[in-house]
């Protein structure tokens, strides 16, 4: 593998810190302590790592723990970088920051992460709020708390999807005061099993959640959502979970990616069409024996361990292994003491087996807190982080 000339180091520029990206910086810099051949450099909008499985309680107004990255990563001779990548040029192997800065590499980690899909229906970008950041979490728990105060207000959750689901429950339970509706085209808890949906459901009416289904949101205004047949929602606050959407750095340097922008990978996480650029996370358009996989916590942190692993094995000369994910569980928070937990097969289909009521609502918590300690672990232990389903016969023998 490639060195700087200079320095006769390998540099690894990892983009984005999130659950993914975390993962691998942590990985990689564990495993390469020992060595002088390798420098580790994490790029990321904050210094503070944001909990995305826990923005609809910020959301909410409820308190999270203050995560500092530049902390988790003391001791491991990683390098941190607060700012923003602008642009990445693929060819000179270089990335901007801030439009100002540029930063080298000869291995880049792309884990840049998603976000909600603000642009598919006109005016969610100047009306609706967004769980895209612990900012945009703030700014909505703001206006909740505001019409808390007055005592009353409807607020209307976009998307029936599992964070649409988690919110509404939330601001149900937080904000009794307020109405809340959560309208979206398929119904709620749609890909579990009949007896953990209608649970969902029981729980969702019970905390006063007014559900619209097999409804189609074709406009967002000031005060309102307008549906597919022109009628009208009121709303106060509308909160957008609906679809998701990547970073155009990647398209926009020529890796190739998919049809909704992701970089499509090998069985390995390289990039198909530059090799020395590992996708991780939501930003990957990463192939199992079932499909492409979709954006999940359970499956990004693998991808981020997998690829860390690899890049040190090229560094070695040896072959990286292909990456093999098999789902296990689809866990869903219905306000702070009670949730569901659908089990999954490797492909993501609901199993017979679920948790219901306070057990799920551990089950929930304990997965919602392991990824900061996994970190910590995996720091002294590598080994530690390479503990994930591989899927069995759905992904055997892929590609
Ligand atoms: C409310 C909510 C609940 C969820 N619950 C679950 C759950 O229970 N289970 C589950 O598996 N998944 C859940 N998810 C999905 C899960 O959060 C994502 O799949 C996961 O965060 C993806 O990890 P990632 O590392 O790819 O990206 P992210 O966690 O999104 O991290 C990307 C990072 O990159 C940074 N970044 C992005 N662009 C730039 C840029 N240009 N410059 C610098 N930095 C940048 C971001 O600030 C962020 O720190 C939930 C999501 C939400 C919103």
């Amino acid at each position: 593998m490639t060195k700087n000339r200079e320095t006769g180091t390998h540099r690894v520029l990892i983009l984005g810190a999130g659950y993914a990206g975390m993962a691998a910086a942590i990985q990689l810099a564990a495993r390469g302590r020992r060595r002088e051949d390798v420098q580790v450099t994490l790029v990321n909008a904050q210094e503070r790592f944001t909990e995305r499985l826990r923005l609809h309680m910020s959301a909410t107004g409820q308190r999270v723990a203050e995560l500092s990255i530049p902390e988790l990563l003391e001791g491991t001779g990683a390098r941190f970088v607060r700012g923003w990548v602008t642009a990445v040029d693929a060819g000179a192997k270089l990335v901007r920051i801030d439009d100002d800065r540029v930063l080298h590499y000869d291995t880049l980690v792309y884990g840049l992460g998603s976000v909600a899909d603000t642009a598919a229906v006109p005016g969610v970008e100047d009306h609706a709020y967004t769980l895209n950041s612990a900012q945009d979490a703030e700014l909505l728990a703001d206006r909740l708390a505001r019409l808390a105060r007055l005592g009353r207000g409807t607020v209307v959750v976009g998307g029936s999807g599992l964070t649409g689901v988690e919110s509404a429950a939330e601001i149900a339970e937080q904000h009794p005061e307020l109405d809340v509706v959560l309208l979206g085209r398929q119904e709620p808890g749609a890909a579990m099993s009949p007896k953990p949906r209608a649970y969902l459901q029981a729980a969702l009416a019970r905390l006063g959640v007014r559900v619209l289904s097999g409804v189609e949101v074709v406009k967002v205004l000031p005060d309102a959502v307008e549906l597919a047949g022109g009628e009208l929602v009121a709303a106060d606050a509308v909160l957008w979970t609906s679809g998701t959407r990547v970073s155009p750095l990647a398209a926009a340097a020529g890796l190739t990616v998919d049809e909704r922008g992701r970089v499509v990978t090998d069985a390995t996480l390289r990039s198909v069409s530059h090799p020395d650029v590992y996708a991780v996370g939501d930003a990957a358009a990463i192939r199992q024996g079932y499909g492409v996989m979709h954006g999940t916590c359970q499956g990004g942190m693998p991808t981020g361990v997998h690829a860390a692993v690899s890049i040190v094995r090229a560094l070695d000369g040896r072959r990286p292994k292909p990456f093999r994910f098999g789902y296990y569980h689809t866990p869903v928070s219905l306000g702070r003491h009670d949730a569901v937990v659908q089990f999954t097969r490797p492909d993501d289909s609901p199993r017979r087996v679920y948790l219901t009521g306070r057990m799920a609502a551990r089950y929930k918590e304990t997965v919602t807190a392991s990824p900061w300690p996994t970190y910590g672990r995996m720091k002294k232990m590598p080994a530690s982080g390479a503990f994930w389903p591989r899927g069995g016969r759905f992904t055997r023998g892929v590609r």
